[in-house]
């Protein structure tokens, strides 16, 4: 009866905490620009002053990333049309500021993962991009650092890297899953690729992850 009760009140707690962080995400999610704002196509300029004023939107970005539960931002994602990005491809990464990013290589081998946007909110649609990138920027106090990433980390530079260029996911995928992704956001619906039924044991699929 005790354990009962127990787990009962362990599931009113997590029910509680999960309550918690999706109203947090809702927050984080609202100084997100979303599909259709023109800042979204625009592309951003460079950054050349490093001070208090880039790491206090460093910090801005990272907490609405890590609320957002979101795995990249880019600041034309808040509406500021600077190139700077974060990111935090897992769980246990830190969350990294890159200013000024240039891709300086791009591996020959490409992976195709659904891919989902916290602008494109309840959309996401398989892109191919190369698998491993080397990647050059600064970080917030105006050093400079290389990146070399593959797999998920590489995923999310190229997304945010294609924001601080007004590009999206939709740009990038299937004219089918483009076609299908602007009309669920016109309708206020959702979009997710197609299953694949038959050819789909062999192919690789990273877990989805908006950026
Ligand atoms: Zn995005």
């Amino acid at each position: 009866m005790s354990d009962r009760v127990d787990t009962d009140a362990q599931d009113a707690d997590e029910r509680e905490l999960e309550a918690q962080l999706l109203e947090r995400r809702e927050a984080a999610l609202a100084h997100v620009v979303k599909f259709g704002d023109p800042v979204l196509k625009s592309r951003a300029s460079p950054i050349s002053s490093f001070g208090p004023e880039l790491r206090a939107e460093v910090e801005r970005m990272v907490a609405i990333m890590r609320d957002g539960m979101g795995v990249g931002l880019a600041a034309t994602q808040v509406g500021v049309l600077r190139r700077l990005l974060v990111f935090q491809a897992g769980p246990d990464g830190e969350p990294t500021a890159l200013v000024n990013p240039e891709i300086e290589w791009l591996s020959d081998e490409e992976v195709l993962a659904e891919e989902g946007c916290l602008s494109l909110p309840g959309i996401s649609v398989d892109v191919d991009r190369p698998l491993h990138a080397r990647v050059r920027g600064r970080d917030a106090e105006g050093e400079s650092i290389v990146i070399e990433a593959s797999g998920l980390e590489a995923r999310v530079l190229q997304h945010e890297i294609d924001h601080l260029d007004g590009v999206l996911i939709l740009d990038r995928t299937s004219r089918e899953q483009r076609k299908g992704a602007l009309g669920a956001l016109r309708e206020g619906g959702t979009y997710s690729p197609p299953e694949v039924d038959d050819a789909g044991e062999g192919e690789f699929h990273e877990p989805r992850t908006d950026a």
